[in-house]
């Protein structure tokens, strides 16, 4: 059975002494790939998850300035994510959205969650969505400024139910789910997770936060995704098997990774001398 974490942090401080060894248990858990996200501390430190994509072949990368990081970033911070997005391994911007649960200002958050998803565009990128405690302000910028595009979007961590969860997929988004959904308090959001088509569905652990049952408050790691994978599974009334090898499937196809059915994600990059203002 082959797996994918769509969304880990490996870069971060709580992996530091154990990185290669949580790793390995990932690959002994049977993942196929991580998406490793490269929101790290925010500007100037954005290739955190650069080098570990360049480091393990089955590590991919995101870019992108978190909205708890707003207020650090400047034009140098996008000069910087425009070069970043050129790297062979960096298949998305994200993390970016908008939080307001930590107090960074609207008005800060705001314009670079809108410039992030400018950039994406047209670097003919995907991008991933962290939304905590600003869902309308998020659903309206996604639905004016990104659907249009039609490229992929996936909101990540998903926690909203099911009303929240067909908002999403009638823009033709996907739902990442992750430790949450197995939280015996989180009816709600298995709920989203049984209606979500599956080829819309991915799963992650937003590790190292997050952790699924039974693992719930103690480091999360990329090997719990099975936790969440059988919860999910258990749900829709589908195999373990079917869910991995689907979930594993879409991440494939979202981020560019099957060049015989799409082209790559970023392959505007190779042509970008004449595709410029797309
Ligand atoms: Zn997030
Ligand atoms: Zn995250």
């Amino acid at each position: 059975m082959e797996f994918v974490d769509s969304h880990c942090h490996l870069d971060d401080q709580q992996f530091s002494a154990d990185r290669d060894a949580v790793i390995a248990r990932a690959r002994e858990a049977g993942l196929k790939y991580m998406l490793s996200i490269g929101t790290g501390d925010g500007p100037p430190d954005l290739e955190v998850a650069v080098r570990l994509a360049d480091a393990y072949s089955f590590v991919f990368a995101t870019v992108g300035i978190h909205p708890n990081d707003a207020q650090k970033s400047n034009l140098n911070t996008f000069e910087n994510l425009r070069s970043l997005l050129r790297h062979p391994k960096v298949k998305a911007v994200g993390e970016i959205g908008l939080d307001y649960h930590w107090g960074v200002p609207k008005d800060t958050q705001l314009p670079v969650f809108r410039e992030q998803l400018e950039l994406a565009a047209e670097q003919r990128m995907p991008v991933v969505i962290h939304t905590r405690d600003a869902w309308d302000d998020t659903l309206a910028i996604l639905r004016t400024v990104w659907a249009p595009v039609r490229l992929p979007c996936v909101l990540h961590c998903f926690t909203g139910n099911s009303e929240q969860a067909r908002e999403c997929l009638d823009l033709g988004f996907f739902l990442s789910f992750g430790g949450v959904t197995t939280f015996p308090k989180a009816a709600e959001v298995r709920e989203a997770a049984r209606i979500t088509p599956v080829d819309r569905m991915l799963i992650e652990t937003d590790a190292p936060y997050l952790a699924p049952v039974p693992h719930r408050g103690k480091r999360n790691e990329p090997s719990y995704v099975t936790h969440t994978a059988r919860v999910i599974a258990g749900v829709r009334g589908v195999s373990l098997e079917e869910l991995a090898a689907r979930t594993t499937s879409n991440f494939e196809r979202i981020f560019g990774l099957l060049p015989e059915e799409l082209p790559p994600a970023n392959s505007k990059r190779e042509s970008a001398s004449y595709t410029e203002g797309v």
